[in-house]
């Protein structure tokens, strides 16, 4: 059939994130403004093809805060990701990262899909993204792809008690 490609079969790949993450990040959108760039990790487990969205880690002392940059450099991140890991029998790991756009946008910029991207290729599997700016936020999910990574938004496509499901 023409115009089908074999990419248009693939499993749409979902983000669960669950609610106490949903709440820190409505909660960041409502207090980030007029302040530097926040950012932290994003821990969560893999269930087959899905990502699930579980805790996060907060900007610490180590980290470089600027208006319109943020550099994950604090020590705290990685520790946090590896006590989550030893905590949960290495079910729950570092799956993405989490920042600020005080000044507004959940656009990325050039910066945000380049490190993406590199994050992906290193990882070797499905990460996502939440970019917070005043009043909103959004998931975006990076999938390890050839030549480089491929970055989309997912948008929420359904509402439970377990969270918010994105795809
Ligand atoms: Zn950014």
């Amino acid at each position: 059939m023409p115009g089908v490609s074999g990419g248009m079969t693939a499993v749409r790949r979902r983000v669960l994130v669950r609610p106490d993450v949903i709440r820190f990040l409505d909660a960041e959108a409502g207090s980030c403004a007029g302040r530097p760039e926040a950012g932290g990790t994003l821990l969560g487990s893999r269930r087959g093809p899905d990502l699930e969205i579980l805790g996060w880690t907060v900007p610490g002392p180590g980290d470089d805060r600027r208006p319109h940059a943020f550099t994950r450099a604090d020590p705290r991140h990685q520790a946090a990701a590896t006590a989550a890991w030893n905590a949960s029998g290495g079910t729950v790991a570092f799956v993405g990262e989490w920042h600020t756009h005080p000044a507004g946008g959940v656009a990325p910029s050039a910066v945000d899909l380049r490190t993406w991207k590199r994050l992906t290729k290193a990882n070797g599997r499905p990460m996502a993204f939440a970019l917070v700016a005043p009043g909103e936020w959004g998931v975006f999910l990076a999938r390890p792809g050839l030549p480089r990574p491929v970055v989309r938004r997912s948008r929420p496509i359904e509402h439970s008690g377990l969270g918010v499901v994105f795809a």
